[in-house]
């Protein structure tokens, strides 16, 4: 067996590795878009470095675009196989590559109007809703542990590695000519205390390892506590300011954190009474979908169903989807807390509230996870005075805070801790991917200085015999 890294080798984005059978038979593990890569970005996704219709079967890690998103693309031009992930990765995929196309339609949208004026021709989409549905189609889930044969030499099981609901490490066993080999496929590697999902779980022994290497050279900052910063910051901002407390955050994971904690206070008895407001159709989407996979949580959490059957949703909770009663938001004078999308504040409805809020200083805006740098988030966290909001500058009066604590990635310590089910002496290779290069050079280190032997850098297009 061979493998190929053709995606997320220079980058963290855009996660895609082929393995080809001795026989010729090629399987691709992830599919990502690339994103966040400027111009260059809408070429990388539409060279996808395979023949679509060459593969016969895709094995998806989890859920979030960077590693699910250009499956649509894969299908739209010729791939007629199977798309396997665990049941919670099929449900998620089917809010989010639906939500993917309708990015990239309004986004072409958006284009073309610009183009035409200028006498351009337009261009077409990515890939448009139809094409997702049309890849969802291909979707079989596979539970956890349950061993699936792809071919006659190749099969695989998912381990949950607790990054995000569905998220698993897809653990291959190949047996070419009486010879069997077991490769593991991390995906992305979530931390040992999570609030709601499992710690990534031990794996079976491998001889070689593809490894996410996001967070590889930085260890996260000690987690503060989050519920009491989250009390804190309510009862300053809306009880004794009476103002408004904002919250960007992502859809999926980060929003139902939040709601989580909000829960727990409030069956403490802790939270005060107040209006708390999800404000996102994807948000409520995804939502139903943790609530249809508990078998994702810890046990913390699976033990606390008893009493409180729904985590994400209790008294003075409101789920907004439809627009008008999102824009009625704005008319509501009385303390209240509000958690939008995007999480990076520069998309979605999150930006109304913010340009309706930031000038208030009795208002405070909570960035709860990591914003790219150029987002309205990050120049938010950065301290800057004034920002851009759908072309205006808006004062930023209001304060901001953070709680960084809830990181969905493994740090280099959690990354260490992932692998230490592992013989290290069993091991033949380690290969990095899924990070930056500094990221990638200090876990490199990192391992080597553990014991780790052979740990490889690949580059975009290599190739390696797995023997
Ligand atoms: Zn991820």
């Amino acid at each position: 067996m061979k493998i190929k890294f053709i995606g997320a080798t220079e980058t963290v984005t855009g996660s895609k590795h082929l393995l080809l059978t001795e026989k010729g038979k090629q399987f691709l593990l992830d599919c990502g878009l690339y994103q966040g890569l400027g111009k260059e970005t809408d070429s990388l996704n539409r060279h996808l470095g395979v023949n679509p219709s060459h593969i016969e079967a895709v094995v998806l890690s989890h859920a979030h675009i960077d590693h699910s998103g250009n499956l649509p693309f894969l299908v739209k031009n010729g791939f007629m196989g199977k798309i396997y992930c665990t049941p919670a990765t099929y449900d998620a995929c089917e809010i989010l590559l639906l939500d993917s196309a309708h990015i990239h339609e309004s986004d072409i949208r958006y284009i073309n109007k610009r183009r035409l004026k200028k006498g351009f021709d337009p261009l077409k989409p990515l890939y448009t809703s139809k094409d997702a549905e049309e890849c969802l189609k291909r979707f079989r889930p596979i539970p956890y542990h349950h061993e699936f044969h792809l071919c006659d030499e190749l099969s695989f099981h998912f381990t949950d590695v607790g990054h995000i609901i569905g998220s698993a490490a897809i653990n291959i066993t190949s047996n070419e000519e009486n010879k069997i080999l077991k490769l593991c496929f991390s995906g992305d590697v979530g931390r040992y205390n999570d609030l709601i999902l499992n710690a990534p779980e031990p794996f079976p022994q491998a001889d070689y390892i593809v490894c996410e290497s996001t967070y590889g050279n930085s260890i996260h900052e000690n987690p503060e506590n989050s519920e009491l910063k989250l009390l804190n910051l309510i009862i300053k901002t809306c009880i004794e300011k009476k103002g408004k407390l904002i919250v960007p955050a992502f859809s999926l994971g980060r929003t139902q954190e939040i709601v989580y904690l909000l829960n727990v206070l409030k069956n403490k008895n802790l939270l005060p009474k107040m209006k708390v407001f999800v404000d996102s159709p994807l948000s409520f989407k995804a939502t139903q979908v943790m609530r249809k996979h508990p078998e994702c949580f810890n046990e913390t959490l699976k033990a606390s169903l008893h009493q409180d059957p729904d985590p994400f949703d209790f008294e003075d909770l409101k789920y907004i989807e439809d627009v008008e009663d999102s824009k009625f938001l704005n008319e509501i004078q009385e303390p209240c807390m509000i958690i939008s999308a995007s999480g990076m504040g520069d998309a979605g409805r999150i930006k109304h509230h913010l340009s309706n809020t930031i000038g208030n200083p009795n208002n405070t805006v909570l960035i709860a996870g990591y914003c790219s740098p150029g987002t309205l988030g990050a120049d938010l966290l950065a301290g800057h005075k004034q920002v851009h909001i759908f072309g205006e500058v808006f004062e930023v009066k209001a304060e901001v805070e953070a709680i960084q604590s809830l990181s969905a990635h493994a740090d280099s310590s959690d990354l260490l801790r992932f692998l230490s089910c592992q013989n290290k002496e069993k091991i033949k290779k380690i290969f990095l991917v899924h990070g930056e290069a500094e990221s990638k050079l200090g876990y490199r280190s990192l391992l080597i200085q553990h014991g780790y032997r052979e740990v490889i850098i690949p580059e975009k297009g290599e190739s390696f015999l797995l023997s």
